[in-house]
Formats: C-alpha cells, sequence, structure tokens
C-alpha cells in the first residue's frame, strides 16, 4: 500500500482521481498494436471482450505475446471495485507468462522468442529509498500496477493480462527459468511472490512452526514454500474436505478453522502465521495460537479489521502484527529460480477464457484446485 491507499495488485488512489506522478514525455518509436482481452466496464458488468490499443514501444520496451496469465483474487476485488479504486474498463491480469515479440531500441536483457513473465508492477519511480533497494512495489511515489493504473508516461490506464498481448518496460519483465513449464509458472509472479516475500523476510527456517490461513492460490503456495524452508506447516481452513489435499501439498497437520476446540488445543504453538485469508474475519483466535514474539502477516486483507483486535493478544505476548505486499522485481525473478530449483509447481485449473466469469464464482466459492490460469489460446476461438 502506498500513502494514497494503494490497493493490491491495483492502482494508487489519488482520492481525486489525480494524476499521482508527473507524467514523463517519450518519443514513440513505432506504431501502436491492436490488442484482444476481456474487461469489465463497470463493477457490476461481467467480463466482456474488448479491443484496445497497447502503446508503441518505447525504447526499452518488450512486446509479448501473452500465453498464460492466472486469475488472482485481486482481479475479483478489483473487478467488482471492492476496494473502491478501481477505473474502468478494467483488464485483469497480472500472473502473465508469454513470449517476446518485438523489443525496442535500448532493450539488452531480452530477445524475440524468450519465454518471460510479468507480474503485479510495471513501472516505479526507480530513484526512491524504496526502488534502491529493490522493494519497488513500496515506492514512494506508488507503483504503477499492471492494470487500473495512469501510466507514468503517457497517463493512459494500464491493461492486464486477460489479453492476447502487453508492452512493458524491460525493467519489470522477469525471465522464466527453463525448468518451470510456462502456464504452472503463471501464478508463481503474484500467488508466489506473495506467500513467499514474507517467509523470507521474517526469517522462517528449520523446525519453525508455521501455519497458512486459507488454501486458494497464494495459500497452497505458502504451504509449499514453508515447507521448502524446512518449517513444520499448518494448514488453517474451514474446510474438513481439505485436509487429505492440504497433506500433499506439504502441510503436516491440518486445523478446521470453525472448530474453536481446534483453535484452543493449537494455543501458542505457533511462530509464524501467514494470513491469504480475502475477507473480514477475526484476528484474535489466530493470534492467540502464537507463541509470544510470534508474527502473524496480513497479505490477504486491506480493510479495516472486524470484529475488533483486543490490543491484549499483541501485548501480553511481544507478538507482531503485520503486513505484506507482494514483492519486488529480483526477489520475484529469485522466487521463480526458487521454484526452478526445489521443483515447485503450482496447481493449476486451465480455463478457457470465455468462462472467466464462472471462474469468479466458483473462486468465491472456494472451488478451484488452486490456480485458474487462462490459456489464451481459448480468445482466439
Ligand atoms: P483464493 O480465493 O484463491 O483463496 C482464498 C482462500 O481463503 C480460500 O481458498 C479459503 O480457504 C479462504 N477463505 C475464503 N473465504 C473465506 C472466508 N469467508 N472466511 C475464511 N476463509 C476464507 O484467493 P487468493 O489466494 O488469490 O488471494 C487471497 C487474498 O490475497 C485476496 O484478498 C487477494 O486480493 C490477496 N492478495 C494479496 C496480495 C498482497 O500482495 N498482499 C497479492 C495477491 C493477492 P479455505 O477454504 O482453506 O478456508
Ligand atoms: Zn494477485
Amino acid at each position: 500500500m502506498t500513502g494514497g491507499g494503494m490497493a493490491v495488485g491495483s492502482a494508487p488512489a489519488p482520492a481525486d482521481n489525480a494524476q499521482p506522478y508527473p507524467l514523463k514525455r517519450f518519443t514513440e518509436v513505432s506504431s501502436m498494436y491492436t490488442a484482444i482481452g476481456y474487461a469489465a466496464q463497470s463493477a457490476t458488468a461481467p467480463l466482456a471482450p474488448m479491443t484496445f490499443q497497447r502503446r508503441a514501444l518505447r525504447p526499452d520496451d518488450v512486446a509479448i505475446e501473452i500465453l498464460y496469465c492466472g486469475v488472482c483474487h485481486s482481479d475479483i476485488h478489483q473487478a467488482r471495485n471492492e476496494w473502491g479504486i478501481a477505473v474502468y474498463p478494467l483488464m485483469p491480469g497480472h500472473e502473465i507468462v508469454g513470449r517476446v515479440t518485438a523489443v525496442g531500441a535500448e532493450v539488452s536483457r531480452y530477445r524475440v522468442g524468450d519465454n518471460v513473465g510479468v507480474g503485479c508492477m510495471v513501472d516505479s519511480c526507480q530513484h526512491c529509498d524504496a526502488c534502491r533497494a529493490d522493494l519497488e512495489q513500496y515506492c514512494l511515489e506508488g507503483p504503477t500496477m499492471t492494470y487500473a493504473t495512469p501510466d507514468r508516461i503517457d497517463g493512459s490506464n494500464t491493461m492486464g493480462g486477460y489479453s492476447n498481448s502487453i508492452v512493458v518496460s524491460e525493467r519489470f519483465v522477469l525471465r522464466i527459468p527453463a525448468a518451470l513449464d510456462l502456464p504452472g509458472a503463471a501464478p508463481i509472479l503474484c500467488a508466489g511472490i506473495t506467500t513467499y516475500s514474507p517467509l523470507k523476510h521474517y526469517g522462517v527456517k528449520p523446525g519453525d512452526r508455521v501455519g497458512i490461513l486459507g488454501m486458494g492460490g497464494l495459500g497452497h503456495m505458502g504451504i509449499k514454500f514453508a515447507k521448502a524452508m524446512g518449517a513444520e506447516v499448518t494448514l488453517f481452513t474451514r474446510s474438513q474436505s481439505k485436509a487429505e489435499e492440504a497433506r500433499r501439498q506439504g502441510a503436516d497437520h491440518v486445523i478446521v478453522s470453525t472448530d474453536p476446540a481446534q483453535m484452543q488445543a493449537a494455543a501458542e504453538q505457533f511462530d509464524f502465521l501467514l494470513d491469504t485469508i480475502p475477507v473480514q474475519h477475526d484476528l484474535n483466535p489466530y493470534l492467540q495460537t502464537l507463541k509470544f514474539d510470534g508474527v502473524h502477516i496480513l497479505v490477504g486483507l486491506i480493510e479495516p479489521v472486524d470484529p475488533a483486535l483486543h490490543a491484549a493478544n499483541l501485548v501480553m505476548k511481544r507478538r507482531v502484527l503485520a503486513g505484506s505486499l507482494i514483492g519486488g522485481i529480483a526477489e520475484t525473478q529469485e522466487v521463480l529460480e526458487f521454484c526452478a530449483e526445489h521443483d515447485i509447481r503450482c496447481d493449476i485449473e486451465m480455463l478457457d477464457i470465455r468462462h472467466i466469469n464462472e471462474a469468479y464464482s466458483r473462486m468465491i466459492a472456494g472451488d478451484v484446485k488452486y490456480r485458474f490460469v487462462i490459456d489464451m489460446a481459448t480468445l482466439k476461438g
């Protein structure tokens, strides 16, 4: 989040819709691209096909043919304006994988034909303390998100990856390691980095007892990463039916969070909780499962905490409650390599883009194992 109230995987939110940063002028070097994709025209409209223009290549730009794009719960929050910052037409999609089709004159890192990815951000100021520390997601001027954010140079509304192409500065393009299959790599660009980054930042290590809250797209990756870091991993889920699956993902234990007896039995057991629950929920019973000095990290919630947090659950045990937003570009490349090295794969369900609205309903019902990935070949059909 930035000072302006920016939201996950989306736009900075200037209260009056003013440009959040000064626009720069740039000379265009080729003509614009006509693109197609699925967008929402309003908070209540279903996603529908739309033709639009991708910008002409700037000198540092890479043009990418999108082959696959993951479907993140943030896409739903944004398409439906649940965070109050949507800009329409809104074309979601920030787990993008594809192939380079053209490069600008000054591009040095990528060539035509390379397999590449784009995650939640497409630009940042590049000079603030956060950007200089490879934490572009916390850019003090506000990062430019992959969709529904004004482009820093021409002010146009960024359009995400539910599309056949995208044009992005090479600084925000990731290389997909050869060992990863392309559709399975897509969710690493958001679900992966968002769970990897806080586990790493807080130094989760072998023997730590880690709880993952919610097993959806983020949660199932969180289990795999915590396990790969050597932790003893517990899934907290509403659904007893996910117990078996969680063990297959690598969880050592499962706690059904709706059962007060199971929650109480877990009192003061955990070093670290990673909370991916996308709606308001009572944090108090979870905090009580932390040891003293335990850490509870929110990644799913960007609304007021309700019901209220009882501060004694923090104060009496020196527990820490904090949040975390995706990860920087260097760390996103790192997590791609980590997945290749540790043979970590996202569990995906391939999606025909014409069924995207149905997929949103299924995600809200918790009915996806564990990430939809759009096969962009279906956009042509
Ligand atoms: P999913 O819908 O794939 O998974 C969310 C999981 O949370 C569900 O599978 C379910 O797990 C649990 N859950 C859902 N509803 C409830 C509920 N009412 N009460 C308790 N648990 C619930 O979402 P994602 O994994 O894609 O995203 C999770 C959240 O993280 C979203 O809010 C998203 O916007 C946010 N996000 C944050 C990022 C960041 O940088 N901080 C980046 C990307 C996403 P179970 O059935 O096991 O209980
Ligand atoms: Zn996301």
